[in-house]
């Protein structure tokens, strides 16, 4: 039960990260959502949440490129809740293409999003979570932060970064009741994917089925997606008190990729 604890998800608009959101306002929780909807998109998300769900909740707009944004934030939301009791660091960015070809923003806008935003949340969130004695804070990685791809020099840069920076913040908060852990979802069906089966298609000519299937057959030895709810669950799990000592793991939900 995560009535009364506030829950920041970054990212929330699309995807993984609104299931999370859902799954922690179906628990109870007050709900931060964040990305780059616009205005009308995010009223629209906000009053699902409120009916559906009966929580309060607020949008927060934030282009997690820029760090004086997440500062603002952060600083915003302390002030409106003491202090964020849950903070999911979820949006992230892919960009697939040899590394002489990689476009050098795509890096940048990579490394900003997908790392550094975790970076600049946490060490903003964290003061005020220590004062209050309690948090929990849930990176979403990425298998790709325990393998490498062709590919995806970029994006398994920032994974292993962000499953790296997990570990550290573990051991900075040990003693105290605040966790922090990462999420590693294999392939997830969700606009960041499916983005990855149409360029398939393209390049093998190949319909949607056929390269959905290609996709799994990759490296996902189930040969199914992970399921948004199964991702949730975790996610919930992490949040909750039977995952007290649970402390910078990173934890494969992967369909049995990093078993192989
Ligand atoms: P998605 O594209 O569906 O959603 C991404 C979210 O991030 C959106 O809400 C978007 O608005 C937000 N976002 C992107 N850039 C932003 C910015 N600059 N500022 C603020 N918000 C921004 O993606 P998804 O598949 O749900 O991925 C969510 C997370 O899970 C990512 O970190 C991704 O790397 C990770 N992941 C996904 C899969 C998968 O198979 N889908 C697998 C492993 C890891």
């Amino acid at each position: 039960d995560l009535s009364g604890r506030v829950a920041l998800v970054t990212g929330s608009t699309s995807g993984i990260g609104l299931a999370v959101a859902r799954r922690l306002a179906r628990s109870g929780a007050t709900l931060v959502l964040n990305g780059l909807a616009d205005a009308a998109a995010a009223d629209a998300l906000c009053a699902e949440f409120r009916d559906v769900y009966g929580v309060p909740v607020r949008f927060q707009p934030c282009d997690l490129r820029k760090p004086a944004e997440i500062e603002a934030m952060i600083a915003e939301l302390n002030d409106a809740y003491g202090a964020l009791d849950i903070l999911v660091n979820n949006a992230g960015i892919q960009h697939v293409s040899q590394i002489e070809a990689f476009p050098v923003e795509k890096w940048d806008d990579m490394i900003a999003v997908n790392l550094s935003a975790s970076f600049h949340t946490i060490r903003t969130a964290l003061p005020a979570m220590r004062a209050r004695n309690w948090g929990r804070i849930v990176n979403m990685a990425s298998i790709s932060g325990m393998r490498g791809r062709a590919g995806k020099t970029g994006y398994n840069a920032t994974k292993h970064g962000l499953i790296g920076l997990t570990k550290s913040v573990a051991l900075e908060t040990a003693k105290t009741t605040i966790t922090c852990n990462a999420i590693c979802p294999g392939w997830v069906h969700t606009p960041l994917v499916q983005k990855q089966i149409d360029a398939l298609a393209e390049r093998d000519g190949l319909d949607n089925a056929a390269a959905t299937d290609r996709l799994l057959g990759l490296r996902q030895p189930s040969g199914k997606f992970v399921t948004l709810e199964q991702i949730a669950g975790l996610c919930e799990f992490l949040c909750s008190p039977d995952a007290d000592e649970v402390r910078g793991v990173a934890w494969a939900m992967d369909g049995g990729t990093t078993a192989a």
